[in-house]
């Protein structure tokens, strides 16, 4: 618990009033009032949401940390349930110092029912990174894409949220492919990541084309640009907590302190 950074967080609160008036629905019904709720060291929190809810009923919570107005950003981990190690790096982000010059959200825990069981898939054996409705066909085993396009409620709860915050980037968080997607929408952008996360660039081509994911889907749809990243099977403790979370702000040209 450190009292200055506490003060922090409350000076964030305060200050949104003051931000331009357009900024202010954006922010207002997303700050947390429940109060014990919020921890006293999440110093970069300035609200919480739940956008949806898995197939056996668990949140899907999204943070909203950083500076209402300035680009925004959303950083999802866990999509599938058994990658979970790339959540430290949305903890140590969410429970570290004010996030500046970004309005940053996080989905630390995509899949919760997936991750409650230990399973790639959700409650109903889908892969979720195959459920979107862009190129979606019809997949068995380990990528079942479900019955059909957006089936899946956990679909539907990103898709809405994303249509309402439409972030300028997205940063999906995988295990254990180590590297950056080559993203031919936005090469630069790619690129910028590999050199500030250490991964190198690969292309992650799902086995022929990749159908039915969130990146696809959201690049097709979308002017923002998202790009998955693949950790290792084991990525250091260090690097989840410490490196990582510096690395990510720096390359959508934020700041933290
Ligand atoms: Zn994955």
């Amino acid at each position: 618990m450190r009292i200055s950074g506490c003060l922090a967080s409350l000076a964030i609160l305060v200050a949104v009033p003051l931000t331009p008036s357009a900024a202010v629905p954006a922010v207002v019904p997303t700050v947390d009032r429940a109060g014990p709720t919020v921890r006293v060291d999440d110093d970069a929190l300035i609200g919480r949401e739940v956008i949806g809810y898995s197939v056996r009923g668990r949140p899907i919570v999204a943070w909203h940390l950083g500076r209402p107005g300035k680009p925004t950003a959303l950083l999802v981990s866990t999509m599938h349930g058994n990658e979970r190690d790339t959540r430290l790096i949305m903890y140590a982000l969410k429970q570290g110092p004010p996030i500046h010059e970004l309005d940053l959200w996080i989905i630390p825990n995509y899949n919760p029912d997936g991750y409650a069981a230990g399973t790639r898939r959700n409650a109903h054996g889908v892969d979720l990174n195959r459920n979107f409705p862009y190129r979606w066909v019809d997949l068995d085993g380990s990528y079942e894409s479900g019955p059909a396009p957006a089936s899946e409620p956990e679909t539907k709860a990103v898709m809405a949220f994303l249509d309402r915050i439409r972030p300028r980037r997205i940063v999906s968080f995988h295990q254990p492919l180590y590297g950056v997607d080559r993203n031919p929408k936005r090469p630069g952008f790619s690129s910028k990541l590999s050199r500030y996360l250490r991964l190198p660039l690969k292309d992650f081509v799902c086995s022929g084309v990749c159908h039915g994911t969130m990146t696809g889907w959201f690049n097709h749809r979308y002017a923002g640009t998202a790009v998955t990243v693949e950790y290792d099977e084991n990525p250091s403790h260090h690097r989840m907590t410490e490196a990582a979370p510096w690395q990510i702000i720096r390359a959508l040209d934020g700041w933290r302190g």
